[in-house]
């Protein structure tokens, strides 16, 4: 049992992040935030696979002003990620987005900053501090001989923190990525013990669809099971479904949270008489909007097929160019390899309703 550091909980629109709340599934939407039309139809997809707070680069101000139209549009809390200017963030809290991303020290002087620090006081708007590895101020960087440690990390969150103590700004919530696990989780550890604000996790650049989730996977899985850890975003250069659906996996993986179809499949061997390998891709493809908890199987034969089907609320257990369809360890169906997805898709359909 994983026992989860103490945090503050933190309120985003209609979701908590920290304290007793269940850690979050975040995504960042790749659309133009000035498409509105584009960007909520991201966001709802993103919301059907599980996502629970969505974020949008605001770059300018035509993106600033669409914040609204998007928000009234959708059921996500909504996060507007805002860098070096204090007019972008002020413009995100008039159009009444949930969260903003931004750091204060780098939106201009002291009145700016005082300006956006009381406009989302006023309207309780929580702000995340994101320090990224990539961007650290110059004068850390020297300080800390030209590189980005988890101590210079770690020091640039808290200079931002101060700043919003100052202003009497607690519903903070921080961010510490470096594109190495290493780093991340230095970074993260040492943040934890001396603040008490709720931490977003995530590695940032971390790569590609396969790189980005073994990466993220490892690091973030090694400090959420040190308790570390309240909300997460799986940064992948992939279409943003794949960030939730690797996220959900983390979290399930570690059995945190649960939610959705997790799949049991074989690695096939010389014994599998059927493309296994095409027919487990093509459930879980088919299966990824579910939200019921479910256990599929889908194993190439015999061997050990009806052991995991047994544990399986629906399976697939493969023979010489046929399949079994197996309820809880019963044989309910057999049927020709051609036939066999859809068959299975409509006993699963009988279990969980149209999907
Ligand atoms: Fe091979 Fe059968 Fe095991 Fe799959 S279940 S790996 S096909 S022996």
């Amino acid at each position: 049992m994983i026992q989860r550091r103490k945090t503050k909980k933190i309120k985003a629109g209609n979701i908590f992040i920290g304290g007793d709340a269940s850690i979050s599934v975040q995504s960042m939407a790749k659309t133009d935030t000035r498409n509105v039309k584009a960007t909520v139809k991201q966001i709802k997809k993103l919301e059907k696979m599980g996502c629970e707070i969505i974020r949008v680069a605001v770059p300018d101000m035509k993106a600033a002003q669409a914040l609204g139209q998007i928000k009234r549009q959708i059921n996500l809390p909504l996060v507007a990620d805002i860098h070096f200017s204090a007019d972008l963030a002020l413009e995100a809290i008039k159009q009444n987005v949930d969260k903003l991303r931004i750091n204060p020290g780098n939106i201009g002087g002291e009145e700016k900053i005082k300006a956006v620090v009381l406009a989302a006081s006023k309207k309780k708007i929580p702000i995340r501090i994101g320090v990224n590895a990539g961007s650290l101020e110059k004068d850390l960087l020297s300080k800390y001989g030209g590189k980005t440690t988890a101590e210079a990390m770690v020091e640039s969150a808290m200079k931002h923190i101060k700043i919003l103590e100052k202003y009497n700004f607690q519903n903070i919530i921080v961010s510490l990525k470096a594109s190495d696990i290493e780093r991340t989780i230095a970074a993260y550890r040492l943040l934890s013990q001396k603040v008490d604000y709720p931490l977003h996790l995530g590695i940032t650049e971390a790569g590609t669809a396969f790189h980005g989730t073994v990466m993220s996977a490892i690091g973030l899985g090694i400090l959420l099971d040190e308790g570390i850890g309240d909300t997460l975003r799986v940064s992948l250069c992939a279409p943003p479904e794949e960030e939730v659906m690797a996220a959900w996996e983390i979290l399930k993986s570690l059995q945190i949270r649960k939610r959705g179809v997790t799949i049991a499949a074989c690695p096939t061997c010389g014994r599998a008489e059927i493309d296994l390998a095409r027919l487990a891709k093509k459930v879980e493809k088919a299966t990824r909007s579910i939200n019921k908890n479910i256990h599929l199987a889908v194993m190439g034969c015999v061997v050990n097929g009806m052991g995991e089907a047994r544990e399986a609320d629906l399976a697939i257990v493969g023979g010489k160019k046929i399949g079994l369809i197996v309820k809880k360890g019963v044989i309910i169906k057999k049927a020709p390899e051609k036939n066999l997805f859809n068959e299975f898709i409509k006993e699963l359909e009988k279990i969980v309703g149209k999907f």
